[in-house]
């Protein structure tokens, strides 16, 4: 068997999280380190590596995710300001855990070009 992902092991509930929301498809958490005022990850249950890994058929997934991600932006009183969705995806992409996660970023200004 593989290591499980540190991803994994929250949704598992093996290590504690500060959980926001859950369904049948996905959770959400407040990230450890966070990079603005509100900073989530919104992360679909189904062990998926990547962007570049999904499906075709994840399709309806993906969609449920950025419907997820809208609501607790909503939530969190960012629609109105604005916020930021961020997928890094493989060694250049910056991605540092290998399970898809979007990140919810919100409560500053953003930078651009992002580094
Ligand atoms: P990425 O670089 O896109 O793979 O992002 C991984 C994110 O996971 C980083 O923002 C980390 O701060 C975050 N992270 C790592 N471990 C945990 C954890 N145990 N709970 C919440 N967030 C975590």
């Amino acid at each position: 068997m593989p290591e499980k992902t540190i991803f994994k092991k929250i949704i598992d509930r093996e290590i504690p999280a500060d959980i926001l929301y859950e369904d049948d498809l996905c959770l959400a958490f407040r990230d450890v380190a966070p990079q603005a005022p509100t900073h989530i990850l919104v992360i679909p249950k189904k062990e998926i590596v990547n962007l570049a890994a999904l499906a075709d058929h994840d399709e309806p997934l993906t969609g449920h995710l950025w419907t997820v991600i809208r609501k607790l932006a909503d939530e969190q009183g960012l629609a109105k300001s604005g916020y930021r969705v961020v997928v890094n995806c493989g060694a250049d992409g910056g991605q540092a855990v290998d399970h898809l996660h979007f990140h919810l970023l919100g409560g500053r200004q953003m930078g651009w070009p992002p580094g």
